[in-house]
């Protein structure tokens, strides 16, 4: 099976992009994704995107940081235990050269099952021998230990089991930080919080290119344009809002690339300030 991988360099920097996979979206989950539109101008977006109303593919980036001294990866997808879709990060790695054991750190830019769980195998064993996970401590502590389940509802239990499962069993190679802080040489934390309480974004620098990986901020090139939909699950809608605005700011003056793990593969392309906001330009 032909791997979905794309490299890039941005300054001195080794990218690859890589997809985990794609999670398949039925006709009453897709517009769950746009809270906040109508169904008449949700037809409009799907059908200028090219997308059908009925059925997504919806994709699942990781990408990888190549400094030459470190090997970064940001989210390390699903893996193919609870969905038999996911699961292609590492023969992505593979097909581009590099084994598990190369990877150096695994950057979680929140705690949701198909970003946090590629890192462990189905008996708890580690994939990524010499990996540390790096997450936000508030993350860390609100999937391990303070959600409740019940509250957030019927169809999320599972996913959240198993999430926290996969980070019970990594939490030996655990690197707790907090929002903000540097990871690596060029490579920095942002504050995004909404999606999740303490979702991160994730600033990569080297000479002067600027690479922004968004995580779960925008799920789609949608959500650049239409800043106000979100995902329903979306634990702080306005704040995600807030934070996607930030950051499509930052990466449209900074000429930044951003990378985005739900975007089209292979998710990365410019901000481009349209109108009164803003749109996707692909690489
Ligand atoms: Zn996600």
């Amino acid at each position: 099976m032909g791997e979905n991988v794309l490299r890039f360099t941005l300054g001195d920097f080794q990218c690859v992009s890589i997809s985990d996979g794609v999670q398949p979206i039925d006709a009453v989950t897709l517009p769950t994704f746009f809270k906040g539109s109508s169904p008449g101008e949700l037809a409009d977006a799907l059908q200028r995107h090219g997308m059908a109303h009925d059925h997504y593919d919806l994709q699942c980036n990781c990408l990888l940081v190549d400094t030459g001294s470190e090997r970064v990866l940001i989210d390390s997808g699903g893996g193919p235990f609870f969905d038999a879709s996911l699961g292609r990060l590492v023969p992505g790695l593979a097909a581009v050269g590099y084994g598990p054991e190369d990877i150096d750190f695994i950057i979680i830019t929140h705690g949701h099952r198909d970003h946090v769980c590629g890192g462990v195998a189905q008996n708890g064993d580690m994939i990524f021998p010499n990996a540390r996970h790096v997450m936000v401590r508030g993350e860390w502590d609100y999937w391990t230990r303070e959600a409740d389940a019940a509250a957030l509802g019927e169809e999320v239990i599972e996913d959240l089991r198993f999430a926290r499962e996969c980070m019970l069993a990594f939490k030996d190679q655990l690197q707790l930080i907090e929002a903000g802080d540097e990871i690596a040489p060029g490579i920095r934390s942002i504050p995004t919080p909404g999606h999740t309480r303490h979702h991160i974004s994730v600033a990569v620098a080297s000479g002067d290119e600027r690479l922004i990986g968004v995580g779960d901020t925008m799920d789609l090139p949608i959500h650049i344009e239409r800043t106000t939909w979100h995902p329903a699950w979306d634990e702080l809608p306005e704040r995600g809002i807030e934070s996607r605005r930030m950051l499509l700011r930052r990466a449209a003056e900074e000429k930044a690339l951003i990378h985005g793990f739900h975007f089209p593969f292979p998710g990365v392309g410019y901000v481009r300030a349209a109108g009164a906001g803003w749109r996707f330009d692909p690489l």
